[in-house]
């Protein structure tokens, strides 16, 4: 072989080896080839899932954005409508409670307009109580717009319903008519609906063609048109609590001027019944005098002697004077003190003194009749300011009567108690008492209670009231108590200084 040839078949040797080696090299090239196209392939569905993802995230975050100004703007609302509350809670007159929906507040509701509008008994319109972002032509042009929808808004009334331009059972000719009637491109309605009065319409509406509206404001509305409800029952309550207390008022101003009326009416009554009992007491008084007088002359036997029972006579004659003429001074005392012509005497002395004297006035007859007399007294008593003799008549008179009024063997007490308003006195007996019924006209005159036992007592009935008047002229009071056969206690409190 010759080189040539033998160089021919090196290099066909070395063809096919490189062209085996190509071949495998181009395998792997393929090989590879697939490969990387596989891992593009996962790149590129890997890159296709992260879009979807960032999508995703993208399309959250915008519902997140939205979501957030619809919560934002419902706190808004939310605020505006407690402030609103306030304000129309806070008046009790019925037309200020609409003027305080003001176009601020319902800004932050989200509306421009509002009109609230309701029918009565007095008009045979539609009568517009709110009317906000209209000029006053066009709120004037509306009550024939509202007769016209009259039916519909009725309804609402009557179903108690709230409805709005996005109520899906909104008729959408009526949706297009309101938008019209009120230039709004979105509303809502609301009836309010007080329990008593007069029932209405709320409307509240927004003009801007971007503006929503969603439930939210349907709700917001409707609980405004509420708030309108309450505050015009308070109102129409307060009115009428005003004006039961003005009627009131006005009965009692009337009662009292009738009453003192009467009074002075009484009063001058009183005037004229002292005065004449004042001047018969002082008509009878001299005649009484002298009939007296006489009867003690004949009595002395100065004109002669006289047979015994003309004597009898006249000793009657001259007890019964002595009786009337205690009687009519009595008459003319109360008189006295009633009209005031009494002037007291005030000057401090000690209450002893007048009782040791009043217990001795009557020691002697208290003993015949076996009465024993004690007194519970303070240790240290204290001086009063007061009328002197007026007050010993008081003391006369109860602590006669307790002796008049208790039978033989029985037993008075006085006591004295120093209490916050003053001096209390209680004089107490155990004598016959008296029923219930008559404790409280003891202190009128002329009153005596109706017992047998005064049937033997004499008495005028006038010393209990002359009584009441001289401790009352101390600007004191005085009571009893009592039951019958079970004796009695007449207590009367005189201020330290009268
Ligand atoms: P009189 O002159 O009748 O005693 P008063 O005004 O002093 O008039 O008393 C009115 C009536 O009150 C008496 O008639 C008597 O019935 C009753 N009365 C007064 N004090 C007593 C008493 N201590 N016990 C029972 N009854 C009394």
């Amino acid at each position: 072989m010759s080189d040539i040839e033998l160089l021919m078949n090196a290099l066909g040797i070395l063809g096919m080896a490189g062209s085996v080696g190509l071949g495998i090299w181009v395998v792997f090239l393929i090989s590879e080839i697939k490969q990387l196209r596989l891992s593009v392939e996962n790149l590129k569905h890997t890159l296709d899932e992260m879009d979807e993802q960032a999508k995703l995230v993208v399309r959250t975050d915008i519902e997140l954005n939205k979501a957030q100004e619809e919560l934002d703007k419902k706190i808004t609302g939310l605020y505006t409508l407690q402030n609103l509350s306030r304000q129309i809670s806070s008046t009790f007159d019925e037309t200020q409670i609409f003027s305080k929906v003001e176009p601020p507040l319902l800004a932050d509701l989200g509306f421009e307009k509002a009109v609230a509008f309701g029918w009565d008994d007095r008009h045979q319109v539609a009568q517009v109580h709110l009317c906000v972002g209209f000029s006053e032509a066009e709120a004037a042009a509306f009550s024939p717009l509202l007769e016209a929808e009259r039916n519909h808004f009725e309804k609402l009334i009557r179903d108690e319903a709230a409805i709005s331009s996005i109520s899906p059972t909104i008729d959408q000719k009526f949706r297009q008519r309101i938008c019209a009637m009120f230039r709004v491109t979105s509303f809502v309605i609301a009836p309010y609906l007080p329990k008593e009065g007069n029932k209405g319409i709320l409307l509240a509406g927004a003009e801007n063609a971007d503006t929503v509206i969603n439930e939210g404001d349907e709700e917001l509305i409707k609980i405004l048109a509420n708030q309108i409800g309450q505050a015009l029952d308070n109102a129409r309550l307060f009115e009428k609590t005003w004006q039961a207390h003005q009627e009131l008022e006005n009965r009692v101003e009337q009662r009292t001027k009738e009453l003192s009326q009467a009074f002075e009416e009484i009063k001058r009554i009183n005037q004229r019944k002292n005065d004449f009992v004042s001047n018969v007491s002082h008509e009878l008084r001299t005649p009484l005098t002298s009939i007296k007088g006489y009867a003690s002359i004949l009595l002395s036997g100065k004109l002669g002697a006289i047979p015994e029972e003309a004597h009898k006579r006249l000793e009657k004659i001259n007890k019964h004077s002595d009786e009337l003429v205690q009687f009519v001074n009595e008459l003319l005392d109360i008189a006295r003190i009633e009209s005031g012509r009494v002037t007291l005497k005030i000057s401090p002395f000690n209450l002893k003194n007048i009782i040791d004297e009043v217990g001795d006035m009557l020691t002697v007859q208290m003993k015949e009749r076996q009465i024993s007399f004690s007194t519970v007294l303070p240790d240290a008593m204290p001086e009063i300011m007061a009328d002197y003799s007026q007050i010993k008549r008081v003391f006369i008179n109860l602590v006669n009567n307790a002796f008049k009024y208790t039978p033989n063997g029985g037993k008075i007490t006085v006591r004295v108690n120093i209490v916050d308003s003053g001096i209390q006195v209680d004089i107490s007996d155990t004598g016959c008492g008296m029923p219930e019924d008559a404790l409280d006209k003891l202190f009128t005159e002329f009153y005596r209670v109706d017992t047998a036992i005064n049937q033997e007592v004499k008495g005028t009935g006038l010393g209990l009231a002359m009584v009441k008047h001289i401790v009352e002229a101390h600007k004191g009071k005085i009571w009893v108590k009592s039951k019958l056969g079970m004796g009695s206690t007449f207590s009367f409190i005189l201020p330290k200084s009268s």
